[in-house]
């Protein structure tokens, strides 16, 4: 019987105190009795409304019910008919801006905790019984090139290998698993969890070739003139912007790219055991609102010898693009916050390092072509926070190589490619797109979406080739 005005169950986590000393997941997780109890919730709705606040079209309703019966594999693989990566989105998607949101309990009561539920079973799945390998069909003669293993590239391939398409990923990093693996923390995301996707692909046939810059290596022609029949484009944007004010050259200073894949990927935290190192000093300024900053703030908050973080941030924190939840944990975490609060030059030691910040006050304007009122700057207002580095955490575009060595490939002007948003096909023959890439950066569940639309596009179009209606 369901229960929809009980209480939303709570996700236990690691007590802050404890949680700034180490880089293990803030979120613990459900337990099976907590899930049922939370699956109860749902009212099992004619129209599920849930569904259509989902960009992948996950079968929500329906993995909800198997969890309520208590079969949590079946409920995982209900998920993976839609979204191969449902341990991945059921951490880090903003499910309050998407399922949950449009949950039908949220105009009475508390939506039911969709994102929590799909981890649970998620993880159940690989802890009980293992990550299963789909079955794959006898190979149909024809090769696809997928460029990128962030979720778009794993996405296409892990569709096409089960199409019977032979599928090879080059990426650029020795790492597949693009964000997931570099940018966002451990304590946010395991990497074992990530891993554990990318060895289903390996299992199912897709090779994956690491150290290869799609674009240096070899170009797109280059890889139809290896034969393959079609390529994917999911190189994402990962190039870091910066705000083009005086002394964003000095030592400290760190793009956010930089400085989470230090952290991240190469487990800066963990210097010397870890050949990376990171120097931070004591004093941490990161700037930006979004979810990269809320990394870049906790990264830095639990590195060792690091005494103070500060966020700097020109609009209200109410404005911050960032989820709601990460904001949240950075304030239990001792943040210290400069919202309304614009950096003007990053200042020198002398010596050529950081020694701090000066900013000014802002207050909210009119507002701009976004709706939101624009921050205009306090005139007077100047002051300094004395720091040792600063990470900028501004916005992040699509690199140029990719189309500086494609010729034909068409980009708008945020340097994004073009692709259909019916097929992913883009102004190339045989040459699809999704992700980051054609967006500029939006949601892991976003690149799923695409990539499942750029699969089926791709799909298609190799039918045809071949001559299969
Ligand atoms: P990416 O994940 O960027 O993958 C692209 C891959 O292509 C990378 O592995 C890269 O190395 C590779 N590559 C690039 N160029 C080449 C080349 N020339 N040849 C070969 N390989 C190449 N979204 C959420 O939904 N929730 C979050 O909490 C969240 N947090 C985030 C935190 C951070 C720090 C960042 C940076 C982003 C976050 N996002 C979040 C956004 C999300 O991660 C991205 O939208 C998503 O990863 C995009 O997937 P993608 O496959 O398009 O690109
Ligand atoms: Fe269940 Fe909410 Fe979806 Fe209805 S809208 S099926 S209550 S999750």
């Amino acid at each position: 019987m369901a229960n929809p005005k009980a209480p939303r169950v709570e996700m236990p986590l690691q007590n802050e105190h404890e949680r700034i000393k180490n880089y293990s997941e803030v979120a613990i997780g459900y337990t099976a009795e907590m899930a049922r109890v939370e699956a109860d919730r749902c009212i099992q709705c004619k129209n599920p409304t849930c569904e259509q606040g989902c960009p992948a079209r996950v079968p929500i309703k329906d993995f909800i019910a198997l969890i309520s019966q208590g079969d949590f594999v079946a409920a995982a693989r209900k998920i993976k008919e839609q979204n191969s990566l449902p341990a991945v989105c059921g951490r880090v998607c903003p499910q309050e801006e998407q399922c949950e949101k449009t949950c039908v309990l949220i105009k009475k009561w508390q939506p039911v905790a969709i994102g929590r539920l799909e981890r649970f079973v998620a993880d159940y799945e690989r802890e009980m019984v293992g990550v299963c390998p789909s079955p794959v069909p006898a190979p149909n003669g024809q090769k696809v090139a997928v460029v990128g293993a962030g979720p778009a590239g794993i996405t296409v391939a892990g569709d096409l290998v089960k199409l019977g398409y032979k599928v090879t990923v080059f990426e650029a990093l020795h790492v597949p698993g693009g964000v997931l693996m570099y940018g966002i923390p451990e304590f946010r995301l395991p990497k074992a969890v990530v891993q554990a996707e990318i060895d289903c692909l390996r299992a199912m046939g897709v090779e994956i070739v690491c150290n290869a810059i799609v674009g240096a290596t070899v170009t797109v022609d280059e890889l139809f003139e290896e034969g393959y029949d079609a390529v994917f484009l999911g190189t994402g944007a990962g190039l870091p912007k910066f705000m083009g004010i005086p002394g964003e050259g000095l030592n400290g200073v760190y793009s956010a790219n930089e400085f989470l894949t230090r952290v991240n990927l190469m487990k800066a935290y963990q210097f010397p055991e870890f050949d990376t190192p990171i120097r931070a000093g004591q004093r941490v300024a990161v700037i930006g609102g979004g979810n990269t900053a809320m990394d870049g703030l906790r990264c830095a908050r639990r590195l060792p010898g690091v005494k103070e973080v500060h966020s700097v941030y020109r609009r209200s924190r109410d404005e911050m693009p960032a989820r709601k939840e990460e904001i949240e944990h950075a304030v239990e975490e001792g943040i210290i916050w400069h919202t309304l609060c614009n950096p003007l030059r990053i200042i020198d030691d002398g010596t050529g390092w950081v020694k701090g910040l000066e900013c000014i006050e802002m207050e909210l304007g009119e507002p701009d072509e976004s709706g939101r009122r624009r921050p205009v700057e306090k005139k007077g207002s100047n002051f300094i926070i004395e720091c040792d580095s600063v990470i900028m955490a501004i916005g992040q575009g699509p690199n140029p190589l990719i189309v500086r060595t494609t010729p034909g490939l068409e980009t708008n002007r945020w340097n994004c490619v073009v692709a259909s948003p019916d097929t992913g096909v883009t102004s190339r023959e045989a040459v699809y797109a999704a992700g980051d890439l054609i967006t500029g950066g939006t949601t892991v569940i976003q690149a799923i979406g695409q990539g499942k639309v750029a699969a089926a596009g791709i799909d298609e179009y190799l039918r045809k080739k071949r001559g299969v209606a």
